[in-house]
């Protein structure tokens, strides 16, 4: 054993990334997949958009952002959050993508030995950042219906809870919680003085009804919201957070010594995408939805999700590993659903994916259902 397997620190081994990695290299293989795995948008970032990355790099916008991000964005976002929540206290600063907003939220928050409480499936980050602060997950299971059980979320409190995160749309699911559910968990939150995390990275993409923010109902909430999925930005690593200034500034302290700042390019061509209209994408990415739920809908089980770009099926059959296994012998890429839930019942499909994709993919879904069945 080299003796760097011993420097190796505890925080680290609670959780372990390799079923994503072993998706990506299995991907890398295949010549042409069906490649209904990727979390991210498949359309450009928007002209003007790039435009003003380009703009800002060449007129020297290089060096060091503030660390709660450079006023061009940071009072845009102000005067947007002051707006729509009307709080006295909710302050805004621009975090490194939505994940490092996520990241600072805990370490500025859990103390180890913290519980947390989040809704199974979940983002696969979730467990990670909380084993880092030393916190415990308290997994709450959303099945079948992806529904949240306020009843369930009240007995999993106990004195040890300090935090829960809301995730909505979700990832993996693309359920959007009802405007009631959502005022459930934030008043249960506020009543029992938990801290309330409400990661809204979709909030753009809703299709049925408007989205709603858990800090509507609670004005503690923490709200993470950025620009990867809305803009397609995910490798400029711009997001946002807002929440009551102490908090903020606690946030802040730990950015300025781990993250630093967003890039300062990106954040000029932030600035410019809050101006830009992306309705046509959003309605796009609704008719692949409905068109994926359409030519799915006779072979596989699927709660109707409202929001961001993703449906969770339940299995046709077998495991995870066997269905994927066969959806990769078919040249299709998806993800297996226990990466994101301790269940292995379901798989996850991103839509945002070209037409013919979709299409491809539906024949192909289609077909894995069916042959299985045939040859039982
Ligand atoms: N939260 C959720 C639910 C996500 O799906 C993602 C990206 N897949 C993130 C946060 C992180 O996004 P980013 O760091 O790119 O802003």
């Amino acid at each position: 054993m080299p003796v760097f397997d011993n420097w190796i620190a505890e925080r680290t081994k609670g959780f372990d990334s390799s079923g994503i990695r072993r998706m990506f290299d299995l991907a890398a293989k295949l010549k042409d997949p069906i490649n209904l795995s990727i979390g991210q948008p498949d359309f450009d970032v928007p002209p003007a958009v790039k435009a003003e990355l380009i703009r800002a790099v060449e007129n020297g916008k290089n060096g060091y952002a503030a660390t709660q991000g450079m006023p061009v964005l940071r009072d845009k976002l102000q005067a947007e959050i002051d707006q729509q929540f009307g709080h006295d206290d909710r302050e805004t600063f621009v975090c490194s993508g939505t994940s490092g907003g996520l990241f600072l939220s805990v370490l500025a928050l859990v103390n180890p030995g913290d519980e947390v409480i989040y809704f199974d499936p979940f983002f696969v980050m979730y467990p990670a950042m909380i084993e880092m602060a030393g916190g415990k997950s308290v997994k709450i299971s959303s099945y079948p219906e992806f529904k949240i059980d306020i009843e369930k979320v009240e007995a999993a409190i106990t004195e040890k809870t300090k935090m829960i995160i809301l995730n909505s749309p979700s990832n993996p699911t693309g359920i959007c919680p009802t405007a009631n559910e959502i005022k459930a968990v934030a008043e249960l939150a506020y009543q029992r003085g938990i801290c309330l995390v409400s990661d809204e990275i979709y909030s753009k993409f809703t299709y049925d009804q408007p989205h709603v923010s858990a800090a509507t109902y609670n004005p503690d909430t923490i709200v993470i919201d950025g620009f990867s999925k809305t803009y397609a930005m995910t490798g400029w690593r711009v997001g946002y957070v807002h929440g009551p200034s102490k908090l903020m500034q606690t946030m802040l302290k730990i950015q300025q010594y781990t993250f630093v700042c967003a890039p300062q390019p990106a954040q000029w061509a932030g600035a410019v995408a809050l101006d830009t209209d992306m309705s046509g994408y959003v309605a796009s990415y609704k008719a692949k939805r409905d068109r994926m739920l359409e030519g799915l809908k006779d072979d596989y089980e699927i709660v109707k999700p409202g929001g961001a770009f993703y449906l969770f099926p339940k299995l046709p059959w077998g495991t995870g590993q066997e269905f994927i296994e066969e959806a990769i012998a078919n040249n299709l890429m998806v993800i297996p659903g226990n990466i994101f839930s301790d269940s292995d019942t379901h798989f996850r499909i991103s839509y945002a994916v070209d037409d013919a994709v979709v299409e491809r993919g539906i024949e192909t879904l289609c077909r894995i259902a069916r042959g299985k069945v045939a040859s039982a």
